[in-house]
Parts: C-alpha cells; structure tokens; sequence
C-alpha cells in the first residue's frame, strides 16, 4: 500500500473500474476501493445486450471482464467500506475506513446508486424469503412457481422478462397504466403470454408465514384492494445514490446525487465523480464507463497541475 496514491476510486461499477484502466494506463499510483463484489448493479442484471461490442452478455460475466481488465496496468484493488472522507490543508484527502485510512492527491466518487425500498408491512419481514431486489440472484429459487414484480420502469420490465423464462407466471404491478421503460422492452413483455399487469395499482402489504404466500396491492383510481397468490416479490422501483458519507463535502444536491461541470469535477479541487451517482440523466453501463475516462483523464491533469 502506497503512502499518499495518485488517485483512489471509490467504487468498483462501470465507472469505477473504466478509471482505473483510464488512470493506471497513464502511469498514475491507483487504488479502487469497493464494499461488495466488482461490477455494481451489473452483478444484479441478467442479460445486457446494449453495452457497445456485446450483443448479449450476462451481467456479472461482463464485471469479471470489467473487473480483470481494470487490474491490467496496476491499479490496486481492496475490499472496505469508507465511513467518512476529509480534506487535510495540503488538499491531501482522507478516506476512513474501519481501522484504515487510504490517503490520495485525487478522489473518483464511483458509489452509484442502491435500490430503493418500498417501506410496506412485510417488506423487510420477508427480505431474502421471499422478497428479491435481484432477479438474476434469487430467480432460480422460483423455478415452476408464480411471482410479483413491482414498478414499471426498465429494471423492473428486464427483470420480469427474465424471471418469465425461469417461473410459470409473472404479474407485472405498476402505479400507473403506461410503463416507463424502453418501447422494446415493453414490447417484448406484452408478448410474453405468462406475464400479466396489473396497472394503476401500489403495494401495500407482503404476507405470508415462513416465507412469502401473498401481496395486498391497492388499485389507486378506484381504491380497492386485492390479495395476489404469489411465492415472490421482487421490488424495482428505482434508486437511490449511495452518497451519504460524502454529505459533510457539502457536495451533494437535494436528492443526494453529485452536481459536476463537464471534466466531472465536484466544486473541491481533486473531486471526481463518474456514474450514476452523478447528477445527470442517462444512466446506463455505456455512459457510466463514459464518465469513468473523463473523470480519470481530469484526474490525471488535476495531478499533473498540482505537482
Ligand atoms: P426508474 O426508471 O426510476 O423506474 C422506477 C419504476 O418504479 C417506475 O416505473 C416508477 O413508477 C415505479 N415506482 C417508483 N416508486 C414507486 C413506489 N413507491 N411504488 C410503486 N412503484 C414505484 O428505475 P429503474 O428501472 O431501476 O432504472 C434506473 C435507471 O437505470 C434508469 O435510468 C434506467 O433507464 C436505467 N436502466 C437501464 C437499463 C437498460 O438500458 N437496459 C436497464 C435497467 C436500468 P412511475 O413510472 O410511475 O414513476
């Protein structure tokens, strides 16, 4: 472990992972550091088929890739969980973690988001017996038997479109009556004969005993409510960035994601952010790999600059 690093990443996703290749091929001292597994949401992503040079490719066989890659020109890679990042006087940045400190020149905010919770009875109560945020996980659980998907956005559509291969039915509960997902997935979902919707309808409750047997949804026009039989819910209703140690940086807009200007620099000097913990509106694997080399080449000048 270096003393001060060129740069350190925090996060090991698309973004994370395009820096260090970015970074270390430009002869920078880096280290990546990631809580989980390399690849971020990809590892929860079934199939990707819109990510340039594959036509189709499992979600976590492109974060091994991803991830072997990233190693090729040297940057360092370490598990652990950074609690709190501070500023020292030399523009030196601190990052805490556990008994560790890492310390660097430059930081790449690389966090990305987590799925957000639906906060109904049950929900947690069921939480890995029954309720998933992961069809690619937990899927193969539900073999032959019949399961609950819930939102209508491009998660939630990939994912039931996936679990429709593997389960005998799959009934898709939207709060509206229009999906938010790409024509081509929904297009694809309408022609799936065991998916159904259910439209203009919210959760409200999980039950069951040992694990999940039913889900209470309420249909908001008309305000009533229905028990659908099911063996599994699995929750896509978007996400929330995963910025909340980086709030004291006084960094963050009000819905916790990162503002940058064009070289994705955060207003401290030697910040970075790329992915889709940034403030911006297309989040996806291409362009999170995208921010991933601005930020590293901007990195890179920042080092340069301040030697
Ligand atoms: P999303 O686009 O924010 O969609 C969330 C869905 O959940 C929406 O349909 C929303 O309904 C619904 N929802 C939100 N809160 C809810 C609640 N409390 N109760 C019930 N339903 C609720 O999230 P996402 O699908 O996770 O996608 C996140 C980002 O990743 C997007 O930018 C997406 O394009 C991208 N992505 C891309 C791909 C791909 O290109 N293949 C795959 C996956 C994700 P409303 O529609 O009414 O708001």
């Amino acid at each position: 472990m270096k003393e001060i690093y060129d740069l350190i990443i925090i996060g090991a996703g698309p973004a994370g992972m395009t820096s260090s290749i970015y970074a270390s091929r430009a002869n920078m001292s880096v280290l990546m550091l990631e809580k989980k597994y390399p690849g971020g949401q990809m590892l929860s992503t079934a199939d990707i088929e819109n990510y340039t040079g594959y036509e189709e490719i499992s979600g976590p066989d492109l974060s091994e890739k991803m991830f072997e890659h990233s190693k090729k020109f040297g940057t360092e890679f370490a598990f652990g969980e950074i609690s709190s990042v501070e500023i020292e006087e030399n523009n030196i940045k601190v990052l805490n973690a556990g008994d560790k400190q890492y310390k660097a020149k430059s930081v790449i905010i690389a966090t990305g988001t987590e799925a957000k919770l639906l906060g109904i009875p049950g929900e947690q109560e069921f939480a890995s017996r029954g309720v998933s945020y992961c069809a690619v996980c937990d899927g193969a659980f539900f073999r032959n038997k019949e399961v609950v998907v819930i939102g209508g956005g491009d998660s939630a559509i990939e994912e039931a479109i996936y679990l429709s291969n593997i389960v005998n039915k799959v009934t898709i509960v939207h709060r509206r009556d229009e999906l938010r997902a790409q024509k081509i997935l929904q297009e694809r979902a309408f022609q799936k004969s065991n998916i159904e919707f259910v439209w203009d309808s919210i959760p409200v409750e999980i039950k069951g005993e040992r694990t999940v047997n039913s889900i209470i949804v309420k249909n908001v026009k008309t305000e009533e409510t229905k028990e659908i039989v099911t063996n599994g819910v699995f929750i896509y209703i978007g996400m929330n960035p995963q910025t909340e140690i980086f709030k004291d940086l006084g960094i963050l807009d009000n819905f916790g994601y990162i503002p940058t200007d064009e070289h994705l620099a955060t207003k401290l000097p030697g910040v970075f952010v790329a992915g889709d913990a940034r403030q911006k509106e297309i989040r996806q694997i291409v362009t999170a790999a995208n921010d991933g080399a601005i930020a590293a080449q901007s990195a890179y000048k920042y080092c340069e600059l301040s030697i």
